[in-house]
């Protein structure tokens, strides 16, 4: 049976916290070499710091140094974070830069440090719920159908572009290669879970289902399949494997109460 419970993953570099602690953020920029953070780890442990979160840029394997970002917990501390940081300054070599980030408001501290974001290689920006419900259903409600096409052609554009993407990262242009790269990419970035994929070459037809469609999951309880932009991508995507005209029907959705969103392919 596929796998229909997932465990979110929450990016973090903003904390909420409760105004009795004293959280600080340090942004770090270290040299790789074995040790490094156990070394860090022990430091803060005698001086009393919990850390409460911590991400290290992930970069080319070849490169000397990283950079990272650690929310810590100066609450039971016997240093101040200034303190704290000359010592980890004038203690370790590795340490080539560090920066101390201080809480913006009553419990509550971002990182803002580091910019922009990277994902796969590219600039990523981040839309919360919130904000590509408004995209999303904002353009459908103001424009009615001619909405939910143009969502559909913006789709299908992103889509036939990706796919060099994916051939590119693949390195192949086979369907089990693609697709293993696709579902990858799909999950990482947060818009779906891509399952259950059949391509019949032959045929010119294929099928596929995406657990929580991120479009999907902005409407309930309708009548009708609510993927446009998505079931575009979906397109693009395909029209370019195939090399012809496809169209893309979305036959199950989660919008309609369907367990997933199912969408079936056939060239023209
Ligand atoms: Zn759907």
């Amino acid at each position: 049976m596929a796998k229909t419970v997932f465990k979110p993953l929450n990016v973090g570099r903003v904390m909420v916290f409760d105004e009795n602690h004293k959280i600080y953020g340090i942004a770090l920029e270290l040299k790789v070499e074995k040790g490094n953070l156990r070394k860090m780890a022990e430091l803060s442990e005698s001086l009393g710091i919990v850390t409460r979160y911590i991400q290290v840029s992930m970069e080319e394997t070849g490169k000397p140094t990283v950079n990272a970002i650690a929310f810590l917990d100066f609450s039971r501390a016997k240093a101040t974070p200034e303190e704290a940081l000359e010592i980890l300054t004038n203690s370790y070599d590795f340490v080539k830069n560090a920066k101390i980030i201080k809480p913006q408001g009553k419990g509550i501290i971002f990182d803002d440090y580091f910019f922009p974001l990277i994902a796969a290689g590219e600039r990523a920006v981040i839309f919360r719920k919130k904000v590509y419900k408004a995209l999303f259903n904002g353009v459908r409600e103001k424009f009615g159908s001619a909405g939910e096409a143009m969502l559909y052609y913006q789709g299908f554009s992103i889509g036939a572009e990706i796919f060099d993407q994916y051939v590119k990262i693949a390195k192949s242009r086979t369907v089990e290669d693609l697709v293993e790269v696709a579902r990858a990419i799909n999950m990482t970035l947060g818009w779906g879970v891509v399952d259950d994929v059949n391509v019949d070459l032959e045929k010119g037809h294929a099928k596929l289902r995406i657990y929580r469609s991120f479009e999907c999951e902005l409407s309930r309880d309708q009548r009708n399949p609510q993927s446009h932009f998505y079931r575009g991508a979906v397109a693009g995507v395909f029209a370019r494997f195939f090399g012809k005209d496809v169209e893309v029907k979305e036959i199950k959705c989660i919008a309609m109460g369907d367990p997933y969103c199912e969408f079936e392919i056939k060239t023209r």
